[in-house]
């Protein structure tokens, strides 16, 4: 079937042909490891210090606060199982620290968000099985948390917390989390703060010094770049445990010969879509908008209802709940159509189990199993929306055997 329109950005977008171009050199001709120290070596050493820079950039960091990794479930999983588990060494953060030595001090504390990643979720898991109690903050209706609520667990557990990890953007139904104001929050009260940016990075204005943060992880495959790459950023002065041992690449932090080609792929397809975030979002706005509209007149009132506040939401990513209707039927038979969507992330698709982040939202296990994912990047089209409405109303009259209402 040929594929008419991909509506599944949040799964993974397309490499950008600037960045195939910009790496294509360091596949072939410019193959020399960066350890090495012939001129062709130090030619790859020069293209990975360049990606790390600019990737740098994009974000408001410096060059040496950059680590690059396979993508971000690594560098999620890197951070809760070494931070997570034990308090890293700060000394900015140690001054502000509640002086943890007079309390009876278990293996501490973690703090995240219902609306993880399964990858934080599942690190997590593994962290309680060693003793680390964690916190939920939980999210509203509208599937936003509240630096209150961060408030409250913090005052009644500051001097314990190893590590607070809050996703920026969320994969199922791409809503935006408060970040600068809870990391001003954690920062007064000296807890280190990672966030999950991977749906964020490339997508929206993101500043890692405003954002106070410590750790965030990005992956390159959802930004137009390519997949099994992505990084991590490390505020200076921060400590963390190597994630491998071996050569003294990346800083000793993660060995292994570097992906050279895949680093300079990533830092041209950010900067490329740092340098068009406000046209990819007019885009995006404008086709998830017209998809709601179009949905509205040509299905009955009631048949569906859009999930997540529409003011904190990525533009791009669209979350429908079709009451009644089952998410995986429509999902396939969109596909049958040529439309690629998703019934939420596309690392738990397949399975049985109702979205967790749907349920943290306050959904009944059905309707959380009703969910509909479309996500739109700049390689869409404008008129791919008609196209996409009109197929799902379409499926979903031929499963819910409902009359159109037009
Ligand atoms: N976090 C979020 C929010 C994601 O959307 C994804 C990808 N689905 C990941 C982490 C994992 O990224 P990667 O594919 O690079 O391991």
């Amino acid at each position: 079937m040929k594929i008419r329109v991909y509506a599944d950005a949040a799964a993974t977008t397309r490499l950008s042909q600037t960045a195939l171009e910009k790496a294509l050199p360091f596949l072939r001709d410019s193959f020399g490891n960066p350890s090495s120290q012939h001129s062709a070596g130090v030619a790859a050493k020069r293209a990975l210090e360049e990606a790390r820079g600019m990737i740098a950039e994009a974000i408001g960091a410096a060059a040496d606060e950059i680590v690059f990794t396979s993508g971000a479930s690594e560098a999620n999983a890197w951070i809760l199982t070494t931070v997570g588990r034990e308090r890293v060494n700060d000394a900015n953060l140690a001054e502000q620290r509640v002086d943890a030595t007079s309390c009876e001090r278990g293996a501490g504390r973690v703090i995240m968000s219902t609306l993880e990643h399964s990858s934080i979720r599942r690190s997590s898991e593994a962290l309680k099985r060693q003793g680390v109690a964690v916190d939920y903050l939980p999210s509203d209706r509208d599937g936003v948390v509240s630096p209150d609520a961060l408030k409250q667990i913090l005052d009644a557990n500051a001097a314990d917390i190893n590590l607070a990890s809050i996703i920026f953007a969320n994969n199922e139904i791409g809503t935006i989390q408060p970040i600068a104001e809870l990391g001003a929050l954690l920062r007064t009260f000296g807890v280190p703060f990672h966030t999950d940016a991977t749906q964020a990075v490339g997508h929206i204005p993101l500043d890692v010094r405003a954002l106070n943060v410590d750790f965030l992880t990005a992956s390159a495959h959802k930004f137009n770049g390519p997949k099994g790459v992505g990084f991590l950023y490390l505020r200076r002065g921060v400590s963390l445990p190597s994630l491998i041992l071996g050569g003294e690449q990346e800083r000793g932090l993660r060995a292994g010969t570097e992906n050279v080609a895949g680093a300079v792929a990533t830092a041209w397809a950010l900067a490329e879509n740092v340098a068009r975030l406000e046209t990819s979002a007019a885009l995006t706005r404008r086709i998830t908008a017209e998809i709601v509209d179009r949905l509205r007149t040509l299905l009955p009132p009631g048949s569906f209802a859009v999930v997540g506040d529409e003011s904190r939401r990525l533009s791009g990513t669209l979350n429908l709940i079709f009451q009644g209707v089952k998410g995986d039927a429509l999902v396939r038979l969109l596909d049958l159509k040529g439309v690629c969507a998703s019934t939420g992330s596309a690392c738990s698709s397949g399975a049985a189990e109702p979205s967790p982040i749907l349920l943290a939202l306050g959904f009944s296990p059905e309707d959380a199993k009703s969910s509909v994912r479309l996500s739109f990047d700049r390689d869409n089209s404008p008129d791919d929306a008609a196209v996409v409405a009109e197929t799902l109303a379409f499926v979903y009259r031929k499963i819910s055997g409902r009359a159109s209402a037009t």
